[in-house]
């Protein structure tokens, strides 16, 4: 995150005026989100930084990662475009403020109602199959489009260490087949008939797919430009979105690999993409948004169950979904403070860290070595800004937490907003503060989000 103190720092800072502002409580604000708009600003340079000065560039943030309004309307104002998979994600985009020409559809499930609005509205978008094909070049039959068209591709470069994850397998349900030489055959037909189609769009994957494999799944979507053009006789492709899935490092804060590293993969393996000819759409997501949010939730208690201590947080599967139903794929750091925002500095003890959720695998970590935990002290989960508390899961009807903005202050403070206020649950009690203080220390505390 930002200035000169480490990104434990801090968080820590950021825990502490929290506390003092009451945006964490333990009676009524026990689960929180944060995003670092200092971070986010620092990242997006850092992205925008990596690619060169002289090519056009649109960096389309991949809106499902974080998909928060108020978020991607600090993404809008720090130059970026947005990368939508859809009509709830196209809708936050608009209402973000983005133009419709820096917003790029992509999904394999377009409706004809979507693309008619997307059409219609100006935005560019990435056409996954040849039936969408279809109904695109009937809806454009008399208007020729306001923003660019392409074709999402998939090179068939192979997936990553994350099944899930990986889009570029040969049986992938995402885009045109490349190592497919009837489809192939057919794209090129395509580009031929239809002379809006401008662009070619591949995304290799995310999280565990390295950027050698990306690289050359862009490389290979760059050679299949240059074929169009060869067969077809002239410029047919303008652009080339390269799609996101830059990893992130979730073992500590060091930012590897970064944007820099991903632009250097890819000059080795496409050159061309840089020649000049193209223009370039990148949609990241996880890398620009995970390493700048972090949540914190409170211990409610604390057990021990045969040979294991186990504490009970109020952050479980609601908000790191997958953490808790793929922990080999997805594991998260933890820390430990003090109700008071202080760093837990005592010896190791192995524990679980679970949620509260009514099932026994609502764990965040099985057997984590960290300072003992204990009622009312509170847990931070970094790197969650992307993914994460953005991503609610309603398992029990859990509420989806508040999620705060952080930036500084001229003068060095720390100033903070509201990206999303707690989820309201009808019924609920307000609590009484007379009651509260006489029961303080006890279990009397009322069940809000
Ligand atoms: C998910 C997705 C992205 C973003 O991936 P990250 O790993 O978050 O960078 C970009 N493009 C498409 C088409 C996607 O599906």
């Amino acid at each position: 995150m930002a200035g000169t103190t480490t990104p434990t720092e801090r968080r820590g800072r950021v825990l502490r005026e929290a506390l003092a502002r009451g945006l964490l409580h333990p009676r009524d604000a026990v689960l929180a989100g944060f995003v670092d708009f200092d971070g986010l600003a620092d990242t997006v340079r850092a992205l925008r930084r990596a690619f060169p000065e002289d090519l056009e560039v649109l960096h389309a943030f991949a809106a499902k990662a974080n998909c928060l309004v108020p978020v991607l309307a600090e993404l809008r104002s720090l130059g970026m475009g947005c990368e939508v998979a859809g009509a709830g994600e196209l809708s936050r985009a608009l209402e973000a403020g983005f133009p419709p020409e820096r917003i790029v559809f992509d999904s394999p499930a377009k409706t004809l109602s979507e693309l008619r609005w997307a059409l219609e509205a100006g935005v560019s978008l990435n056409i996954d199959n040849f039936q969408e094909l279809e109904r695109v070049a009937d809806l454009l039959r008399d208007d020729p489009p306001r923003a660019p068209i392409g074709v999402r591709v998939n090179p068939g470069v192979g997936g990553g260490a994350i099944e899930a994850m990986s889009t570029a397998t040969e049986t992938s349900k995402f885009g045109i087949p490349l190592t497919d030489e009837v489809a192939r055959e057919r794209l090129l037909r395509a580009f031929r008939d239809h002379p809006w189609l401008t662009r070619l769009h591949t995304h290799v994957g995310s999280q565990g797919c390295p950027v050698d494999l990306i690289a050359r799944g862009v490389a290979g979507t760059v050679a299949f430009a240059g074929e169009i053009d060869r067969v077809l006789g002239g410029r047919r492709v303008d652009g080339i979105d390269i799609g996101g899935g830059l990893p992130v490092n979730f073992a500590d804060d060091r930012v590897v690999p970064g944007f820099d590293t991903h632009v250097e993969h890819l000059r080795r393996h496409a050159p061309a993409l840089f020649g000049g000819d193209y223009a370039i759409t990148t949609e990241f997501g996880r890398s620009v948004m995970a390493k700048n949010g972090f949540t914190a939730a409170y211990v409610e208690y604390t057990k021990e169950a045969g040979d294991h201590r186990v504490a009970i947080t109020h952050a479980g599967v609601q908000v790191a979904a997958r953490t808790v139903f793929a922990p080999g794929a997805w594991p998260l750091r933890i820390e430990a403070y003090h109700p008071d925002g202080t760093p837990k500095r005592g010896a190791p003890v192995v524990q679980d860290v679970a949620g509260p959720a009514c099932f026994a695998g609502d764990l965040l970590a099985r057997g984590r070595a960290l300072p003992l935990l204990e009622p009312g002290d509170i847990v931070v989960l970094p790197d969650t800004g992307a993914y994460y508390f953005s991503t609610p899961f309603h398992y029990n009807g859990l509420p989806e937490p508040a999620v705060h903005g952080v930036r500084s202050d001229p003068d060095g403070g720390l100033r903070t907003e509201s990206v999303r206020p707690a989820q309201e649950l009808p019924g609920v009690p307000v609590p009484d503060p007379a009651e509260e203080s006489r029961r303080a220390g006890g279990a009397g505390r009322t069940p809000r989000g």
